[in-house]
């Protein structure tokens, strides 16, 4: 018999701290690991709302996955997946490539959710992947260089659907990219609005009243309007529709109304709830002895009722646990039971302010915001040690809101 093969779809943060950690776990020769992930780049997903403000460089938030891995115990393929044959336990690939798994981690992350909502899909932008934010940025330029040919006030009208987490780290950005930008292109920022609007009562739902206010208050001392209780009923490229009769005429609608799994997901054949493929106690998919699934891809039950959030925190554990249980079914030994320990929650709202809970106690401002760097840091210490976190923070290039006109074109 040949050595066990372990495929793993996905390079986000489940992906490649499973992938680390069954380097580590593994010994020389015992399986062969391949990780498949769609680009040759890693991206640090919790902080692709920069990405789309321009407000951190593209080195800052993307790493070579070859680079992450230290040992020849796991072999990186670039590649979109497009099937699973669970019955011949082969993964198909977009190139037409077949790639067969005794073992298979499924980690193909999130997918953003639009309800249905006429022209959402087709015409609003989406925090969804690198590409997908980069393109946000790309176009918040461009409205400035139209603007100074037609003077469309539109063009100047920035709009974040959705105020829960995503949205409020997102506008928090575009507080500061804006008046950076309106001086670069020589626009005067009184021209400029940045929108937010959200269905719930209030911004941040789920987080404690002081840091719904202290969001609530940051925000509007900022300039930003704020459209609480406010419903998008329809988006149509010039001008989103509100359920309060009203409209607001922008060229720009970023939606963070919410994620899913993965599309992809459903296509796979296994069992899903909410979109999310179901696990057990072990994170393998229901049903299966050989699958596993983690991260926003997973529907993990935390109650009869509801799962794990999909957060990046949720991500790294299951990957901690999911790690050695593909090992320990290598070896015949037992699986072990994931269990979740919540550490915290942390939002930013740009570079200065942030607000949360870290280990019980509420924080807000610029001690937050600080908290916020910490954890970033924390992660990059778990996917590489202290060498990586070094080599991240001692990188150079400048965010793209301050670097010259002529170069952001
Ligand atoms: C703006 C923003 C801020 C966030 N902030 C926080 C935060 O502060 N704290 C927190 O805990 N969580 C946060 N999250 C959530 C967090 O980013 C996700 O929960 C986390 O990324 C999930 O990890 P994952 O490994 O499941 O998926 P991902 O990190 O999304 O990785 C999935 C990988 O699969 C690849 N892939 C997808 N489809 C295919 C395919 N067909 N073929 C091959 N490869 C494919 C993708 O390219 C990607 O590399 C934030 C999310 C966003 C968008």
């Amino acid at each position: 018999m040949g050595k066990p093969k372990i495929v793993i779809l996905g390079g986000g943060y489940g992906g490649l701290i499973a992938s680390r950690k069954l380097e580590k776990m593994l010994k020389n020769g015992e399986a062969e690991v391949t990780l498949v992930n769609k680009h040759e780049y890693h991206y640090i997903a919790t902080q692709l709302h920069k990405t789309g403000a321009g407000t951190a460089a593209d080195d800052k938030i993307t790493m070579n996955i070859p680079d992450l891995l230290k040992t020849n115990k796991v072999t990186f393929k670039k590649a979109t997946v497009e099937s699973v044959d669970c019955e011949k336990r082969q993964v198909g690939l977009q190139n037409g490539e077949k790639l067969s798994y005794d073992y298979l981690l499924i980690a193909l992350g999130f997918d953003v959710n639009t309800f249905g909502i006429p022209g959402i899909e087709e015409h609003a932008f989406k925090i969804k992947s690198f590409k997908t934010t980069k393109a946000i940025y790309h176009h918040i330029i461009k409205q400035f260089d139209a603007y100074k040919e037609d003077k469309d006030p539109s063009r100047l009208t920035f709009a974040v659907a959705g105020a829960g987490f995503t949205g409020v780290e997102l506008v928090g950005e575009l507080i500061e990219a804006i008046p950076a930008l309106c001086k670069k292109f020589d626009v005067p920022v009184e021209k400029t609005r940045i929108v937010n609007i959200e269905a719930s009562p209030s911004v941040l739902p789920g987080f404690d009243k002081e840091a719904i206010d202290f969001t609530t208050k940051f925000v509007k001392k900022n300039g930003v309007e704020l459209m609480t209780s406010t419903k998008i009923l329809e988006y149509n490229a010039i001008s989103i529709k509100l359920d309060n009769g009203s409209e607001v005429p922008s060229r720009t609608l970023i939606w963070s109304g919410g994620v899913r799994g993965n599309v992809i997901l459903e296509s796979l054949g296994l069992p899903l709830n909410r979109g999310r493929i179901e696990v057990d106690q072990y994170l393998r998919v229901a049903g299966t002895e050989n699958i596993y699934c983690i991260g926003d891809a997973a529907y993990f039950k935390k109650n009869e009722t509801s799962s794990l959030p999909p957060t990046a925190q949720v991500a790294i554990q299951q990957a901690e646990t999911c790690a050695p249980n593909l090992v320990a079914a290598i070896r015949g030994e037992a699986q072990k039971a994931f269990e979740y320990h919540h550490k915290g929650t942390v939002a930013s709202i740009g570079t200065m302010a942030a607000v949360g809970k870290v280990f019980g106690f509420k924080i807000s401002g610029l001690f937050a915001a600080f908290m916020k760097q910490v954890i970033e840091a924390r992660y990059l210490f778990v996917l590489g040690g202290p060498s990586l976190v070094l080599k991240q923070f001692a990188k150079t290039s400048k965010p793209y809101h301050q670097v010259a006109v002529q170069e952001n074109k």
